[in-house]
């Protein structure tokens, strides 16, 4: 079967594992202030808050910006359900801004009308969670425009997107946005296994990020708000998690990090020909990407135009059954029947509706060869045609 993604594990990451395995520190040791502070040089973000995945970070991430019950933030429906979940521990509801057809992502026309009306009902959300969706970064510039009008902060869901850059400048560094979150799950661009960062450029975040996801604890003497009872002494500020990465999975971020540049480069080269697979077809549509945007290409999504859901379905599941693992990326978060629950019906962002019915998440992987996407593209222009 080939896999939709999958990680790339080199000599190099096993041995830098395998280093902090015979080391005095498992966890809460040199490698995860070792990461952060070679990621945050990567993106060119000031603070980076290492994470056991991108679901803490963008809780903590919602925590440090207040977001609590009463509050709206809104998000995209097209992305994995974490983007949303965020906001729903913290006791705050989600509502959903509908995309564009042709990236995936958050239409600003959209969401210019949604904040319109929704100051007239004096319901205008606290955070907005725009997702980078396949790598693209959205149009942040006019994304930032609309949050100083309004007054909303701005957590970019950069999950998919690491590595991936913004009017040639690095997605992460926060240009835009209060704080910017990324994954290292292994489908990833860059994996630790498990964990995730929150990128920020302001202290503060930065500081409360820290203190939440170590139980809301603060161990350093001068935060203490009483006197010390010794060198044992810590105190505890809020109600945080152990949402702490390991020096484990730093050590293997720390070392995948190494590849990251080849890896996307890698992605854009497989994706371009991909591109060239499937310019002659006038029954699929890859995804667009901006000339001011370099995807990370998280993942390679075409469209099938004039298709039905049926047939839609059909072709995804034969591709399995050919020992292709195509995907669908995204059930439009609404449908869930969580969402549901919270009284989103079927309609309700038709894009993103239209688009789900649409869309197929081809294998892209840094290993994927010639041969297999031409077998790919093959199979899958010989059951559209079915
Ligand atoms: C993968 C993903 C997440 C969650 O990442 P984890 O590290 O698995 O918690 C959140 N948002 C998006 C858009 C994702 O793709």
């Amino acid at each position: 079967m080939i896999p939709y993604g999958k990680q790339n594990i080199s000599q190099q990451d096993i041995d830098a594992v395998v280093d902090v395995l015979k080391s005095d520190w498992l966890t809460q040791g040199p490698k995860v202030p070792l990461f952060e502070s070679a990621v945050a040089q990567y993106c060119k973000s000031q603070y980076a808050v290492a994470t056991n995945s991108a679901t803490s970070a963008l809780h903590i991430a919602c925590m440090a910006l207040n977001v609590s019950e009463g509050d709206v933030v809104w998000t995209s429906p097209n992305s994995f359900i974490a983007s949303a979940n965020c906001a729903r521990y913290c006791g705050a509801s989600v509502d959903f801004v509908d995309i564009e057809l042709e990236t995936g992502n958050m239409c600003v026309d959209a969401l210019k009308s949604k904040l319109a009306d929704a100051q007239q009902h004096q319901r205008l959300p606290k955070v907005l969670i725009p997702v980078h969706f396949a790598g693209q970064s959205c149009d942040m510039k006019a994304i930032a425009q609309l949050a100083k009008q309004y007054g909303f902060k701005i957590i970019e869901d950069a999950s998919h997107a690491v590595g991936g850059r913004y009017d040639n400048k690095p997605i992460g560094n926060c240009e835009y946005s209060d704080i910017c979150v990324f994954s290292f799950h292994p489908v990833k661009i860059i994996t630790s296994a498990e964990g995730g960062m929150a990128m920020t450029n302001d202290e503060k975040l930065a500081a409360t990020m820290c203190q939440l996801r170590s139980h809301g604890v603060v161990s350093d003497d001068s935060l203490f708000a009483q006197t010390s009872h010794g060198p044992w002494y810590y105190e505890q500020h809020a109600l945080g998690y152990n949402y702490r990465m390991t020096d484990i999975h730093a050590a293997l971020g720390y070392s995948q990090l190494n590849s990251l540049g080849e890896f996307v480069h890698q992605r854009n080269v497989l994706a371009q020909h991909y591109d060239k697979l499937l310019a002659t077809s006038e029954k699929v549509l890859p995804l667009v990407v901006h000339s001011n945007c370099y995807s990370a290409y998280h993942l390679y999504v075409v469209k099938l135009l004039d298709c039905d859901p049926v047939k839609h379905s059909y072709v995804v599941k034969k591709l399995r059954e050919l020992g292709i693992y195509a995907h669908v990326h995204y059930i439009p978060i609404y449908l869930q029947p969580y969402y549901q629950q919270q009284g989103f019906q079927q309609g309700y962002c038709p894009n993103a509706e239209q688009y789900y019915h649409s869309a197929i998440t081809l294998p892209l992987f840094p290993e994927l060869s010639e041969e297999q996407q031409q077998d790919i593209v093959d199979n899958l222009l010989a059951l559209i045609n079915d």
